[in-house]
C-alpha cells in the first residue's frame, strides 16, 4: 500500500527520530573519552587521600582540554547525519507528493535537493544557534556539573575515590544531552528539507497543515497548533519552536482527507539506570487509538487524571474552576508560562 504524502512524512519523522537515537550512541561513545580522561586524571592521585582543590582544579583542565578536543569529532558526526537527513527527508517526502499530485495533474514535482541549497542548509543556524555554538554550550554544561560534583567532595572532605564516583554522577547529564541535540537537530534538518520542498513545489501545494504529537509529552506551545491549516507555508510558524519538538508541517494536496493518526492515550514513564551511573527516561506507549482528532479535541476527550497530569495540579484547578478555557492561553509563541503568568493573563488573583 501507497502511502499519502502526509501519512508518508508522519513515518519518516519517526525513522529521523530513530536514526537520531542510534547517533546519540555514538555522541555518548565521543564523549566518553572525555570522561575517562577525566578520571584518569584522578588516578593519578592516590585513591584513599583527601580530595583537593588542586586535584580538582587539575581535573577540570583535563576535562576542559579533552571536551575541546572530542568536539570536532561530535560536530563532523552530527554534521553527517545532518546532510544525509536533509538530502533523504527531500527525496522521500518530493517523492510521495509527486506520487500522490500524479492522480491529479501533470506538472512536474522538484525531487531533488540542488547542492548549493544544501550546504546553505547545512551552514544555517537552528534554533537560532549554529551547531558548534550548541556544542561549546554542552560541554559548559557538562563542565559545571562536573564542578558541582567535585565540589561536593571538597565540602565533605572526601576521598579520591569518592570524588571519582562523583564525576560520573556529573557525567550523568551527557547522556540527556547527547540525546537531544541528536533529535533535535536531525529533526531541524529534516523540517528545513520539507521546507526547502515546499518552497521550490509551492505552485502545485494547496496548503500547509501543522503537527504535533498526540500524547502527554506534547508541550503547551505546540499542542494549541495542532491541526491548524493555512493557505501559505508562511502562516505556520516556523520549526522546530523548541529543543525536542516533534512538530511537522505537512502539504494538502487534492488527495487529502482528515489526517487520521496514531494517539498515545497511555503511556508509562520509567527511569533507566546505566552502565556508567547515569540516569534517562524511557516511555512505554500502553494503549494507542486511531484518531482524526486534533490535540485540542484529543485533551477534551481525555478523563479528568490525564488532563490533570498534562496540565499539572494548578493548571488543572484552573481548568476545573472553568477559568482556563482555551489551552492556547498556556503559552507564548516561544515559552511556557507560569503559573502566576497564566493567572494574571486569565486574570484571576495569584
Ligand atoms: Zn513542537
Amino acid at each position: 500500500m501507497t502511502l499519502s504524502v502526509e501519512n508518508k512524512i508522519l513515518r519518516n519523522v519517526l525513522d529521523i527520530e530513530s536514526f537520531a537515537r542510534g547517533r546519540a550512541v555514538k555522541l555518548v561513545k565521543i564523549l566518553d573519552q572525555a570522561e575517562r580522561a577525566a578520571l584518569a586524571k584522578l588516578g593519578t592521585f592516590k585513591d584513599t587521600s583527601t580530595f583537593s582543590r588542586r586535584m580538582m582544579s587539575i581535573t577540570l583542565t583535563e576535562l576542559g582540554g579533552t571536551l575541546a578536543d572530542v568536539s570536532e569529532r561530535y560536530t563532523n558526526v552530527l554534521n553527517k547525519a545532518r546532510r544525509e537527513v536533509l538530502q533523504m527527508e527531500y527525496n522521500a517526502a518530493s517523492k510521495a507528493l509527486a506520487n500522490d499530485l500524479a492522480k491529479t495533474t501533470t506538472a512536474k514535482v522538484a525531487t531533488r535537493l540542488s547542492t548549493g541549497r544544501l550546504s546553505t542548509l547545512l551552514a544555517a543556524p537552528f534554533g537560532g544557534h549554529t551547531l558548534s555554538t550548541w556544542v561549546t554550550r554542552q560541554n559548559s554544561n557538562l563542565i559545571r556539573a562536573t564542578r558541582t560534583e567535585l565540589a561536593k567532595s571538597l565540602a565533605l572532605n572526601e576521598t579520591v575515590q569518592q570524588a571519582s564516583k562523583r564525576l560520573i554522577e556529573g557525567f550523568g547529564v551527557k547522556r540527556r544531552a547527547a540525546n537531544t541535540i541528536a533529535k533535535t537537530s536531525l529533526l531541524q534538518a529534516g523540517n528545513d528539507a520539507r521546507d526547502e520542498m515546499y518552497r521550490d513545489n509551492g505552485q502545485l501545494i494547496e496548503g500547509y497543515q501543522y503537527v504535533a504529537t498526540l500524547d502527554a509529552r506534547t508541550c503547551p506551545i505546540c499542542a494549541p497548533d495542532d491541526g491548524r491549516v493555512e493557505e501559505n507555508r508562511e502562516d505556520l510558524p516556523e520549526l522546530l519552536r523548541h529543543p525536542n519538538c516533534r512538530c511537522t508541517i505537512v502539504p494538502i494536496t487534492p488527495l487529502s482527507e482528515d489526517l487520521t493518526r496514531p494517539a498515545v492515550t497511555d503511556q508509562d514513564f520509567r527511569t533507566v539506570n546505566h552502565a556508567d551511573g547515569s540516569t534517562s527516561t524511557k516511555t512505554k506507549i500502553v494503549s494507542t487509538k486511531r484518531t482524526t482528532q486534533n490535540f485540542d479535541q484529543f485533551f477534551r476527550s481525555q478523563p479528568a487524571s490525564w488532563k490533570r497530569d498534562w496540565l499539572g495540579e494548578e493548571r488543572y484547578a484552573l481548568w476545573r474552576a472553568g477559568k482556563l478555557k482555551s489551552l492556547e492561553d498556556l503559552a507564548s509563541n516561544t515559552r511556557v508560562l507560569t503559573v502566576n503568568q497564566l493567572k494574571t493573563r486569565l486574570g484571576v488573583d495569584a
